[in-house]
């Protein structure tokens, strides 16, 4: 599968980006963010929006870049309640969806009031298209931080 290569630069506009879409539409009470991908928008999104309150899910899905596991598996339950909350599910990319299918799933058990979507890309061919996103590919993204620049010190 032909890769592109994101910059932190060109997430951190991503996100920007986001943050502007939201605030228009729905600002929430929380944010959940799902690890591992997920973490570091999700982070950088709840201090933009103003210090939204941020949770952590964590799904494991992929293997490797082509191998998925038969389902995704929530290896990190959400902690505490969600109720009357407006909430907003933040990951990095949403591939087939099947991983923001679990989540939003999660979301309404906790007693979520109203769930939206954020993800800075998705694929053409997800099943969850996302409430907002950035940008739409059919490639495998690289992300800033799952890069290993190699800088070897004696
Ligand atoms: P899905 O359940 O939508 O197939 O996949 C969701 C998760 O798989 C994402 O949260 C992400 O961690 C990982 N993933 C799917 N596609 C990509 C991709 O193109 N690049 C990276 N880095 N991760 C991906």
């Amino acid at each position: 599968m032909d890769k592109v290569y994101l910059t932190w630069w060109q997430v951190d506009r991503a996100v920007f980006a986001l943050a502007e879409e939201i605030r228009k539409h729905f600002m929430p009470d929380v944010i959940v963010g799902i690890a591992r991908g997920g973490l570091i928008p999700a982070v950088r999104l709840s201090h933009v929006l103003g210090d939204v309150e941020l949770k952590v899910i964590d799904v494991k899905f992929y293997k490797d870049i082509e191998e998925r596991m038969e389902k995704p598996k929530i290896t990190i339950p959400l902690h505490g309640s969600l109720e009357g909350k407006k909430v907003v599910i933040v990951d990095d990319v949403s591939d087939t969806g099947k991983t923001l299918e679990v989540v939003i799933e999660e979301v309404k058990k906790a007693g979520a009031k109203e769930v939206k979507v954020a993800c800075l890309s998705m694929k053409p061919w997800t099943k969850v298209v996302p409430d907002f996103y950035v940008f739409r590919t059919d490639k495998w993204i690289v992300f800033p931080w799952e890069e290993f620049p190699v800088v070897v010190r004696e």
